[in-house]
């Protein structure tokens, strides 16, 4: 009998997912805490259900893309949650940015109901959970992660097994560390240049390609130029993603000296209330110490 799937968290990154797997003819089971989320995909063919819970019962895969880690756990512990519906032989797949130790906490719950869980975090945005180009770190057993991985094929094209669970949640951290500085290094670069009245297009035409070119200031660098803030990752979620590096950065006593600098500037852009802006605003920070601003 084919794997029956649920999908619980239908925002920005669960709604693209979702989309790809009715596209490639799967049959899905949705819940999404504001309602009228789901309506675009029952139109696109998703049976809706009333509760995680109820998504579970109906379900033999059962994902799910919440936003920060209390919001996973209300969503599996909470009342009429996921761990209510399970009857033993599931498998969990959390899509979620969460914290490594919860996330072990959770699958040792799930465990306990006779279920399993990988933690498959992706990297890619809302261009990559709309097009199918996602990549997917993951945490789990091997026989977990190959039951899973037909189906998350529909929406992922580099689908990496990283190690046991929680090593998903921990290589998005490393992810993120690398996302935050490269950010960082961007925006100083480019401020250098506006300092020394360089051509902005053109210095950035002429690094991109070389040994300092990165996905950031390939992709978000024009976008700084042109004083374009609309988000594809909010300031507000980068800063959820960094607490979770320095809790597990803090729980390893391992230093982080340049993510922490990062996590500060962005709170000084949140305290001028531009948390909902892109995290390529961290420019911003370094505009407001140095009185250099690109856009003049
Ligand atoms: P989003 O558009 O804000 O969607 C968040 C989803 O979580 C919504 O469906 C929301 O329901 C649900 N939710 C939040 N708290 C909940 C709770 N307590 N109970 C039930 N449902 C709850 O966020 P997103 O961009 O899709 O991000 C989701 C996850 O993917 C995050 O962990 C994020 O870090 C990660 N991620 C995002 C990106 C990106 O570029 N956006 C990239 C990689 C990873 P409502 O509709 O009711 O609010």
């Amino acid at each position: 009998m084919p794997e029956r799937l649920g999908y619980i968290g239908l925002g920005i990154m669960g709604g693209g997912m979702v989309h790809n797997l009715l596209r490639a003819g799967h049959e899905v089971t949705v819940w999404n805490r504001t309602p009228s989320k789901a309506e675009a995909l029952a139109s696109a063919g998703a049976k809706v259900a009333a509760s995680p819970a109820e998504v579970a019962d109906a379900a033999d895969l059962v994902m799910m893309c919440v936003s920060d880690t209390p919001d996973v756990q209300a969503v599996v512990l909470g009342p009429d949650g996921v761990l209510d519906g399970l009857e033993g032989g599931e498998l969990v797949v959390d899509h979620s940015t969460i914290s490594p130790t919860a996330t072990r906490e959770l699958a040792d719950a799930v465990a306990a109901k006779g279920a399993s869980w990988i933690d498959a975090p992706v990297s890619g945005g809302s261009e990559g959970a709309q097009r199918g180009t996602l990549s997917i770190m993951i945490g789990g057993t091997d026989a977990d992660v190959a039951r899973a991985r037909p189906f998350l094929e529909a929406y992922g094209s580099a689908i990496t097994h990283v190690g046991d669970i929680g090593a998903g949640q921990t290589v998005k951290l490393v992810n993120q560390i690398l996302v935050v500085v490269n950010q960082l290094a961007a925006s100083e670069a480019l401020l250098f240049a506006k300092a020394a009245g360089l051509d902005l297009h053109a210095a950035l035409d002429a690094v991109k390609g070389g040994a300092a070119g990165s996905w950031m200031l390939s992709n978000r660098g024009p976008q700084m130029i042109a004083d374009d803030w609309r988000p594809g990752f909010t300031i507000d979620l980068q800063q959820k993603d960094l607490r979770l590096v320095l809790e597990a950065a803090s729980e390893l006593g391992f230093p982080t000296i340049a993510t922490s600098l990062v996590h500060q500037l962005y709170l000084t852009l949140q305290s001028e209330g531009l948390g909902s802006e892109g995290n390529h605003a961290l420019v911003k920070a370094l505009e407001n110490l140095s009185g250099v601003h690109l856009s003049d």
